[in-house]
């Protein structure tokens, strides 16, 4: 079972923010920002390039949560970024997708 599975499952512990029957989140064990949250789908899905027409509910209940967790963080009117690695050229070392939340400090533009 994948690393993100068994913290879904709650077989390794994390810090999770929100539940519900679509997705987890939780904060980033190694945070890049004030804010640094990862939103996972409950289902198993490897990367971006494996969803199916099918997920079309669930990745939009990915960015609600972060839309939802930003505005709880007093972040949203400052702006924050969202963004899901997707293969090792984008450096995704989690085979899980999950959106990133990030925010709570200035963002760069090209990310590197
Ligand atoms: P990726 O590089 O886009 O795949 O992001 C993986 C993220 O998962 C990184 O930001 C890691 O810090 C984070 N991460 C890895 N292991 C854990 C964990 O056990 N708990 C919470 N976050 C983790």
């Amino acid at each position: 079972m994948c690393l993100f599975c068994k913290i879904r499952d709650g077989q390794i512990p994390a810090k999770v923010v929100h539940r519900d029957e679509q997705c987890l989140a939780f904060e980033d064990i190694n945070p890049q920002a004030p804010t640094h949250v990862l939103i996972i789908p409950n289902k198993h899905i490897a990367t971006v390039s494996e969803l199916v027409p099918e997920d079309r509910e669930v990745v939009g209940q990915l960015f609600l949560t972060a839309a939802k967790i930003a505005r709880e963080r007093g972040i949203a009117d400052t702006g924050y970024r969202v963004v899901m690695n997707t293969g090792d050229n984008a450096g995704q070392t989690v085979f899980h997708i999950h959106l990133h939340l990030l925010g709570g400090r200035p963002m760069h533009w090209p990310p590197g």
